[in-house]
């Protein structure tokens, strides 16, 4: 029973017996106790089940994946401190030097950092795609060590739509995974399961939490995956790992292999953990999520008409508006809406942009998305400053380029703002 996305919202997760408490508690413990020394010694053996130090697994956060695992519609998921880092994670759980992946070229620029420069100092090199290519033209990107593919649902801040199930075919056909950021989307919007995808990410610092109040990140696995069909290509997985008496994930833990390999081993070396009370915050957020989403979607939809219609405006790019270059994959793969963030250039270009944003009132300027609160940011001179010009266009961001990520106070108010801000320019 209750087996609907907005009930799932609310009921997944924690799931109290008898007695306890009716809201997920916060187990702000770094530690668990144990009555013999063998029990816990069976613990860091991989033998049995069971918390004993944060930094591998907490009850609270454990809850807060389970619930996001639900939504995704996946069988494990762990949490992560930031979406940075569920993204690293979710490539080196399965790359290692000398490896190789390729990306979507218009993903969030943290992320074509992270893979495109600190991952290439590791040793795991990338190809940056176009993500519009054929599925002939992008299978020659592919090498005899390339080990993931990596895509955007809604890339940030271009609000391009993926075609999941091309990269999916696309990924499998070279014996690969398909991993997805799904921030934008939500699950709520879209679950890249369905369409064929194998590992989401998500960072959960955007609509998840919903008012920027933690940063946070999730990995979830849907399990479908084969490691073991071509296990030379996976060897973390599929070999003996020293570190655990030669335990090998995927015999061991067949569909929770993936997820368990990225607890016990890399969360234990690297530690990129969620605060137990990071993961509450996130919680109260997915509580509301199916809500919000809602309310985003209605209210991006009215601004980017307004926009569209404008006469100081150069253009606007949302993927439900019938002038989007992703307006038949928004139609596939979005029915119910996409998310809150809408990218536009204002006439005059950079400068005028700049000053348009000076005038806004009630939209600030953070460095932010996707949160209930309107705010505002121009990619070129904030996010996406480390990038080059030729990364920037490779990358689809115009000089001009605003991002808007529309929020949810009345939807009259934020264009009252936009038009005033429009006017004294
Ligand atoms: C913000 C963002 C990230 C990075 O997440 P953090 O929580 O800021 O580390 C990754 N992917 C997408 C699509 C994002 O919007």
């Amino acid at each position: 029973m209750g087996n609907r996305i907005e009930t799932k919202c609310i009921h997944e997760g924690w799931k109290p017996k008898k007695g306890e408490p009716r809201q997920l508690p916060i187990y702000q413990s770094t530690t668990f106790k144990y009555d013999t020394s063998d029990e816990m010694g069976k613990l860091f053996d991989l033998e049995a089940e069971g918390y004993f130090y944060t930094r591998l697994q907490n009850p609270t956060n454990d809850s807060v994946a389970a619930k996001i695992c639900a939504l995704e519609g996946g069988v494990a998921a762990m949490l992560t401190s930031s979406g940075q880092a569920a993204n690293f994670f979710a490539i080196f759980n399965i790359c290692e030097a000398g490896d190789h992946i390729i990306a979507s070229s218009t993903i969030y620029g943290g992320t074509y950092n992270l893979f495109g420069v600190t991952m290439k100092k590791m040793g795991i090199e990338c190809t940056f795609v176009d993500q519009d290519l054929t599925e002939e033209e992008l299978s020659k990107y592919f090498k005899p060590n390339t080990k993931a593919v990596f895509g955007e649902s809604i890339a940030n801040p271009l609000v391009s739509v993926l075609d999941i199930e091309k990269f999916a075919r696309l990924a499998h056909s070279h014996g690969v995974p398909l991993i997805i950021d799904n921030t934008f989307a939500t699950p709520i919007n879209c679950r890249p399961f369905e369409w064929g995808a194998d590992i989401v990410t998500h960072s959960t610092t955007k609509y998840m939490d919903g008012q920027a109040v933690g940063v946070g990140g999730c990995i979830v696995d849907s399990g479908n995956f084969d490691w073991m069909a071509d296990p030379d290509k996976f060897p973390g997985l599929t070999s003996p790992d020293e570190s655990y008496h030669g335990l090998v994930y995927a015999e061991a833990f067949g569909k929770g292999a993936y997820i368990t390999k990225a607890t016990v081993q890399l969360m234990r070396d690297l530690g990129a953990t969620q605060s137990p009370q990071n993961a509450f915050y996130l919680n109260q957020g997915l509580e509301t999520l199916h809500l919000r989403m809602k309310e985003h979607c209605y209210n991006a939809l009215e601004v980017a008409k307004f926009l569209e219609n404008h006469e100081k405006i150069a253009w606007v790019s949302y993927p439900q508006l019938e002038s989007s270059d992703s307006y038949e994959l928004a139609k596939k793969y979005l029915p119910n809406g996409s998310c809150g963030v809408l990218a536009f250039g204002v006439k005059g270009g950079r400068d005028e942009s700049i000053k348009f944003m000076d005038n806004l009132k009630l939209a600030s300027i953070v460095t932010h998305v996707s949160d209930s609160k309107t705010c505002i940011l121009h990619p070129a001179s904030h996010t996406h400053r480390q990038l080059s010009d030729k990364q920037l266009e490779e990358a689809g961001i115009a000089p001009d380029l605003i991002r808007l990520s529309v929020g949810i106070e009345n939807v009259n108010d934020i264009i009252e703002d936009l038009n005033q801000a429009l006017a004294q320019i």
